[in-house]
């Protein structure tokens, strides 16, 4: 049976993951809001879509804060479609070592993952209960298992853990799932600038990360958007709570 055309927001979806992700989505036949902090960011994910014969919005909005989240769900009911499927995504790091690490750089890396993701799912879960249908993926990371100098990061990912599991928990009736993934190393402009604080050439720094990762490469955008593709598909109702690692192996 043919079912009608689903919304998405893809969160953070300028770039990196992101990016890849609001492709493929599109690809599948969504109409996808791609939400980022500068809408003129957001101009080539939109015209890799519509130049492949989708169809996409750029949206305008900080995760972190409420009535820009608010406002962006709004437009994007109104614009494109009652959102059923939400892929929160947006994220940044702010690393250090414990003893070095500010209040600030603790605080920005929780509002960002942790209530932004809280902020986005409380804005959609209307449109999801209503249709009685509906997808949340958040984006964990392989450094929820814990990372030297990401403390912050690394709470925030793990966080991410626990709050996917309660949305299934409390969204399950509504006919809504909530899933996890946790990337391992995927090559996008976050983890250039880890190899810049690093001090390593990228390339340098993605063959040695390689060399420890059982498939022994690292990730791409569309490794992480496959596994997206799948758990938002219609035929993945009966999977959720879950956390999934793409990460080339058991975590990294
Ligand atoms: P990225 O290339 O840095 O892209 C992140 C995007 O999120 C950027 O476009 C950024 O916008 C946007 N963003 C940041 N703060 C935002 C906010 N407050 N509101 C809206 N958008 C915001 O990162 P990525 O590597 O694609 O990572 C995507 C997700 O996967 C993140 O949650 C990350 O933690 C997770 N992850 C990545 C890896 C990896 O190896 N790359 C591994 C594990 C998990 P600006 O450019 O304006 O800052």
């Amino acid at each position: 049976m043919a079912t009608e055309r689903r919304t998405a927001i893809v969160t953070g979806a300028a770039r990196g993951i992101g990016a890849g992700v609001a492709q493929r989505l599109a690809a599948d036949g969504m109409a996808v809001a791609v939400l980022d902090l500068d809408e003129g960011a957001c101009a080539g994910t939109v015209e890799a879509i519509t130049s492949a014969g989708g169809q996409a919005l750029a949206v305008e909005a900080d995760v972190a804060d409420e009535a820009s989240v608010n406002a962006a769900v709004e437009r994007v009911a109104t614009e494109l479609g009652a959102p059923t499927v939400l892929v929160n995504n947006a994220g940044i790091t702010r690393d250090n070592l414990l003893f070095k690490m500010s209040v600030d750089e603790w605080d920005l890396v929780m509002d960002v993952h942790l209530r932004g993701a809280f902020l986005m799912a409380r804005a959609t879960q209307s449109y999801m209960v209503s249709a009685q249908w509906g997808r949340i993926v958040n984006l964990s990371s392989v450094s929820a298992l814990g990372n030297r100098g990401q403390v912050n990061y690394s709470a925030a990912k793990a966080g991410i853990q626990g709050y996917t599991k309660t949305l299934a928990l409390e969204l399950g009736r509504f006919g809504v799932t909530a899933n996890a993934i946790g990337p391992g190393f995927i090559e996008t402009e976050m983890t250039v600038a880890t190899a810049a604080r690093l001090k390593m050439s990228f390339e340098d720094f993605k063959a040695f990360a390689a060399k420890d990762i059982p498939v022994q490469r690292v990730g791409q955008p569309e490794d992480i958007a496959h596994t997206v593709s799948f758990l938002v598909s219609e035929g993945a109702g009966f999977v959720s709570g879950q956390v999934i690692y793409v990460a080339g192996g058991p975590r990294d």
